[in-house]
């Protein structure tokens, strides 16, 4: 259970890391003297750009699971409250010889 937890922080961290990364290349070399087409700048800075574009998705898939653990929760939450089971324990009932 631990070794997951670091395993997700360290991963958070990588990702964090590749965004900013990219996007400091991004502000340092969008202002260069490109020399046209096939500039490897323009290329590094189309890659930078799909790397953060791919990574903004990963949050989303991650909230995804959230969301429905949060409807089936409120789900049956509102079958507890409206939904209820009348047994003999329920209703108190004495049961005698
Ligand atoms: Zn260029």
């Amino acid at each position: 259970m631990k070794k997951s937890k670091w395993l997700a922080i360290l991963v958070a961290i990588i990702m964090l890391a590749g965004i900013i990364g990219s996007l400091c290349f991004i502000i340092e070399y969008a202002h260069h003297d490109c020399c046209g087409e096939d500039c490897a700048i323009c290329m590094e800075i189309e890659q930078a750009a799909q790397l953060i574009s791919s990574l903004k998705i990963i949050p989303v898939l991650m909230v995804l699971p959230v969301i429905l653990c949060a409807i089936a929760q409120i789900k049956k939450s509102v079958e507890e409250c409206f939904i209820s089971y009348d047994t003999l324990i329920s209703l108190k009932v004495e049961l005698l010889d």
